[in-house]
């Protein structure tokens, strides 16, 4: 039955599909093209940012031909809210892995047997592993298609790879033979030499390789001068207040200090680290996904469990220490498509933090040399973004290999002018440089900065600092503004610190040129007030009644804990604003809104209509 190939399929038909399943009238152009594939049983590679819409491509297929699909997904989580998802619009499929009951694995393994199920999610370990039985399930499902998600994970190039990836390439060669097998890979990550090596590892026949477009025009990113950390976090999570934001810290003490700092300011705050007991994480990740808790502070452990697609905000109050991690990591927000906002609060003390980490790290490896080189090198990039004040939009696609030619974004700090130049950036320099002179070039930034603050310490009485001229030289201005202009001299280069275990500031050639006046310095500091801003939304809020969204918010928040689904898995905050603007009233009119397909419309619709009718 599975010899021949299928016939062409015409658009019409793969549009039907989506549209009473999903409730989508249209498809995205790589979506096409990648469904075309797998109809036409080529093999296929296909790159897209996360939230490009890659589910689609391999759920649709197994609707339209004989051919149900294996799903190979190294994520937990993941699996479950699509085998959630799923469910929710009639589609039948489900997911096998290590989170599941007893019970609730022999219904899977009987749907299997009845031949029930088109899709069937499953973890690489598990469909590899002799015990599992993965290969059987493959054999009485009938399966020559598998689908392979995160398919990066197979490169060592990749910033996340797993040796037990590249046995998939077994399932065609030597656990399949003469089936006719059909590969699609998929992946987010684009550079050009993972793509390869995905194609080379897989061994992918002829495939038809799709690369989407990189940059995400809904994200708005804003790398801004650390000046008051937590002021600035805090107005972040303001700009989405009642939303979901996710702020991103170095270390485990860095998450709970701060979490508990917002938490004491009245938000719905938590931390978040791999040292936490699992029953802990469980709890916090279901809390967020659930919409009762908003902001997260994590450590990078958090996010591969986390599909919540209406995340608004994501913060690193530090930076992070590659770019490839900071796309991952902003790549969490908005994946429904709607605006985000990513907001990097940088200062040099976080480069100068990495550095301590990276040689740290490197010193159990086989050569740490290579491996302090190979970081440095990606950490230089990181501080580089930081530095430029070059569209943030252009500067990530072109890291990743893409042209940006768009001369303005509209949706970065630099193109919206946000970052000011210091007024008198130069004198303050000078005021620093000379307060590390009177020091003796033998203190640290906390002590120079006391000293021009006019403090009282006890230390710097012992060592009579305040009779120094610099001696609350700069009492005027803020300790955290004033801490954050030194590390901005440190991080021009007119100012040296030592990488000893007591780091000391030192003078070099530059300083003195400043001193002299021979050098003008440039400074940055973000203006006072930053607004909410969108960047290129599906669907914008224009039009939409904001009364009536949050109460179809709030019906669909009890509709989801009765299910025991996210909220995001029950329908799409894209779908409850065409609704708020469009206030339906009758059947059809909610058929026509994108989102709803036949299945919600026929159990859902009503109770849609009666939200609208008594908001
Ligand atoms: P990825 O796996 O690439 O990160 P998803 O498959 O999760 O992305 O899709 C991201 C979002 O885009 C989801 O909210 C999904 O419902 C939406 N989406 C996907 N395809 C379409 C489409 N053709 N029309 C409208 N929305 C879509
Ligand atoms: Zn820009």
């Amino acid at each position: 039955m599975h010899d021949r190939a299928e016939p062409d399929r015409n658009a019409h038909d793969i549009l039907r599909v989506v549209k009473e399943t999903w409730g989508f009238d249209t498809l995205r152009p790589m979506q096409e093209r990648a469904i075309r594939a797998a109809l036409a049983e080529r093999d296929s590679l296909v790159v897209m940012p996360t939230g490009g819409g890659k589910s689609l491509c391999y759920q649709v297929p197994p609707l339209l031909n004989d051919r149900p699909t294996v799903v190979v997904s190294p994520l937990i989580s993941l699996m479950k809210d699509q085998a959630d998802a799923l469910k929710q619009v009639g589609y039948p499929a489900a997911a096998l892995h290590s989170g599941l009951t007893p019970t609730q694995r022999q219904r899977v393994y009987q749907d299997i047997r009845e031949n029930r199920l088109r899709l069937l999610l499953i973890s690489p370990e598990r469909l590899l592993s002799s015990g599992g039985g993965g290969i059987a399930l493959l054999r009485q499902m009938n399966i020559t298609t598998i689908a392979i998600d995160e398919a990066h994970c197979i490169s060592q190039w990749g910033h996340d790879f797993r040796p037990e990836y590249r046995r998939l390439r077994e399932l065609r060669e030597e656990i399949l033979p003469g089936a006719g097998v059909v590969l699609h890979a998929f992946t987010a990550t684009a550079t050009p030499q993972v793509q390869r090596d995905i194609i080379e590892q897989l061994a992918l026949n002829n495939p038809e390789v799709l690369v989407g477009r990189f940059d995400r025009p809904n994200l708005v990113y804003r790398i801004l001068p650390q000046v008051h950390r937590e002021q600035q976090v805090c107005e972040a999570i303001e700009r989405h207040a009642n939303e979901a934001t996710i702020v991103y810290c170095i270390s485990r003490r860095d998450t709970e200090s701060l979490a508990s700092t917002l938490a004491s300011r009245g938000y719905k705050a938590a931390a978040y680290h791999a040292g936490m007991d699992s029953h802990d994480r469980h709890r916090i990740q279901e809390a967020f996904a659930n919409e009762s808790l908003d902001v997260v502070v994590a450590t990078v452990a958090f996010g591969m469990g986390i599909d919540r697609s209406n995340v608004r905000c994501v913060v690193h109050a530090a930076m992070p220490k590659t770019i490839e991690h900071y796309q991952q990591e902003t790549g969490r927000a908005g994946r429904d498509g709607l605006s985000a906002e990513c907001v990097m609060l940088y200062s040099a003390a976080d480069a100068i933090r990495w550095e301590s980490l990276i040689a740290r790290s490197a010193e159990n490896a086989p050569d740490p040399v290579a491996v302090i080189d190979a970081q440095t090198r990606l950490l230089q990039q990181m501080k580089k973004l930081c530095m430029t004040q070059t569209c943030r939009h252009k500067q990530l696609s072109e890291y990743f290999g893409q042209e940006y030619t768009q001369p303005n974004c509209g949706a970065c700090d630099v193109c919206l002018q946000e970052v000011e130049g210091m007024e008198d950036a130069s004198v303050n320099a000078q005021k620093i440089l000379s307060c590390v002179a009177r020091v003796g070039q033998a203190f640290g930034v906390g002590h120079v900065v006391d000293v021009l603050q006019g403090a009282k310490t006890q230390r710097i009485e012992q060592l009579g600092h305040n009779s120094l001229s610099t001696y609350g030289l700069m009492s005027d201005t803020g300790k955290k503004p004033l801490t954050a202009m030194v590390y901005q001299l440190i991080d021009m280069g007119y100012l040296d610190r030592t990488q000893d275990d007591r780091p000391t500031l030192k003078l070099n050639a530059e300083s003195w040129r400043v001193m002299r006046g021979e050098l003008k310095v440039h400074m940055f500091q973000p203006k006072k007030k930053l607004r909410r801003r969108a960047g290129t939304e599906e669907v914008t809020m224009e039009g939409v009644d904001e009364g009536l969204f949050e109460a179809l918010r709030v019906w669909r928040k009890g509709l989801a804990a009765e299910r025991g689904v996210p909220p995001y898995v029950v329908f799409h905050d894209k779908t409850l604003r065409v609704i708020a603007r469009e206030k339906p009233t009758h059947i059809e009119q909610l058929r026509a809104i994108p989102g709803i397909g036949e299945r919600r419309l026929t159990e859902l619709g009503n109770a849609v209509l009666e939200v609208v009718r008594n908001a």
